[in-house]
């Protein structure tokens, strides 16, 4: 295990893709063994960790630079068990450290033209750029406070290339009329209701469209998922193409892992020409959730809220990620994903907080079966000042047996109270324990501030969702 980063093992480490000189293979070479040793530094040659607690975040399996994902906890990773969450450990070393503020910045993704090159390469060269003596004496005269204003401003200047420019402040939509019914009905203030269908492993639509038309009239918009749990579906945006010539909102989740930023970007535009007006965001299932042979495992080209902040960009400042412009900005209501049980209501808090800066401007949660951990949630999200600045949809299902309770609590991001198996498992009838219990999840979930509609999750039968809205009072 490396020094500083608590890691499991060592993960490969980077190699420059271009012919280095032989004084830059030696530098390259000396920051690898010793960065190795005490960080299980992987050369990425974008460092963070003056950032990240000085714990390494490419120890992640999913290469996340911003967070932990919405799997993690506080025990392990939810990709290899055997590992601790390294994003987790980083909010932990952070917050004993006083540093957690430091977190909300959003960084940006690799740069891959310098990975496997030295990242001390940098700080180098700004210290000759600045020159070094005027960087000695700015060291020993400057205050305390000054000192520490200049060091920040220093490695920000590294860490946050032109093309990124990333920052810890919200940026929120420039006023606007509502591009789509879903953000209208939740600016005039109504209770929203979305329900996710997952694509077919088909090769036509006539199940989608059988299961589009179960849903007419049921709810506000149709989330169209991307290849849940790695497995390859119907695509997301064909679908979405296909809901709006049926009549029906979609809402198109775009997963960053099977995209790099160039196909992300070439998809947002695509979507946006296509009329699809409302867009989720998420990091995606890792590879192995999926079957074999598995695809890329150790690193995606960018992650969730790098995909907001880009998206974000590319909708109000017309620009893309190379600093090009665009002449006709797409259009969309911009969402994220939010997890209440991963690793801990203030962690998430503050992931949260940093998808809401990047530009997201609704939240559709994970499974929430925990209403005490919920109302944590809420409260975490109230103290970043989230709360009420972005919509917030939570995620609800019916539980329809045992068996099906124990595979949610199974799920990344999803944990079911004790109180809730024990009901079912002492009840004579547990499939209608379950759906009594989901209507009062619902009925608890309706009245809480700060949310503004009911995202159902993972409900095959249409029909029973009609019964289930009835029964709230929700249709
Ligand atoms: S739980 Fe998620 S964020 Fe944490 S190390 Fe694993 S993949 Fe990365």
């Amino acid at each position: 295990m490396p020094i500083l980063t608590p890691s499991r093992r060592w993960q490969q480490a980077y190699y420059p893709f271009k012919k280095r000189r032989l004084s830059q293979k030696i530098e390259e070479a000396f920051e690898r063994s010793f960065k190795g040793i005490v960080w299980g530094c992987r050369m990425c040659g974008n460092c963070l960790l003056q950032e990240t607690a000085f714990i390494c975040p490419m120890a992640c399996p999913k290469g996340l630079r911003n967070g932990p994902c919405g799997g993690s906890t506080p025990d392990h990773c939810c990709v290899d068990e055997s590992r601790p969450c390294i994003w987790y450990e980083i909010y932990r070393r952070a917050d004993k450290m006083g540093r957690l503020d430091k977190l909300v910045e959003v960084l940006p993704p690799l740069d891959w033209d310098k990975a496997g090159t030295s990242a001390l390469r940098d700080v180098y060269d700004k210290v000759l750029d600045h020159g070094v003596s005027k960087t000695v004496t700015t060291i020993v005269k400057s205050s305390t406070d000054e000192r520490k204003e200049k060091w920040d401003q220093f490695f920000k200047d590294i860490r946050q290339p032109d093309w990124w420019d990333g920052d810890d402040q919200p940026h929120p939509a420039p006023t606007h009329e509502p591009v789509s019914h879903l953000e209208k009905i939740l600016l005039e203030g109504q209770f929203a209701l979305t329900c996710e269908v997952v694509p077919a492993i088909s090769g036509n639509f006539s199940a989608f469209d059988v299961t589009l038309s179960e849903l007419q009239g049921l709810v506000d918009a149709v989330n169209i998922t991307d290849s849940a749990s790695a497995t390859p579906r119907v695509s997301p945006l064909a679908c979405a193409i296909r809901a709006r010539e049926l009549g029906t909102e979609p809402v198109l989740q775009m997963a960053a892992r099977d995209r790099t930023r160039l196909s992300f970007q070439a998809d947002l535009m695509g979507a946006s020409a296509s009329g699809i007006r409302n867009i989720l965001l998420i990091t995606g299932d890792h590879p192995n959730k999926g079957s074999q042979p598995f695809s890329k495992m150790d690193i995606w080209d960018y992650d969730s809220v790098q995909a907001i902040w880009m998206a974000r960009k590319l909708r109000d400042e017309a620009t893309f990620l190379d600093g090009r412009n665009i002449d006709e900005p797409p259009s969309y209501f911009l969402g994220a994903a939010a997890s209440p049980n991963a690793s801990t209501p203030k962690y998430q808090g503050i992931r949260a907080q940093k998808k809401m800066n990047a530009g997201a401007q609704f939240f559709q949660t994970n499974l929430v079966f925990d209403i005490r951990n919920f109302e944590e949630y809420l409260e975490a999200l109230d103290q970043r000042g989230v709360l009420n600045k972005v919509y917030l949809i939570a995620g609800v299902t019916i539980i329809r047996s045992i068996n099906n309770a124990n595979y949610l609590n199974k799920l990344p991001g999803v944990t079911m109270p004790n109180w809730i198996i024990q009901r079912l498992t002492e009840s004579k009838d547990p499939k209608q324990e379950g759906y009594q219990l989901s209507l009062e999840l619902i009925e608890q979930l309706k009245d809480l501030p700060g949310v503004h509609g009911l995202h159902f999750m993972a409900i095959s039968n249409p029909a029973k969702l009609r019964c289930l809205l009835k029964d709230s009072n929700l249709l």
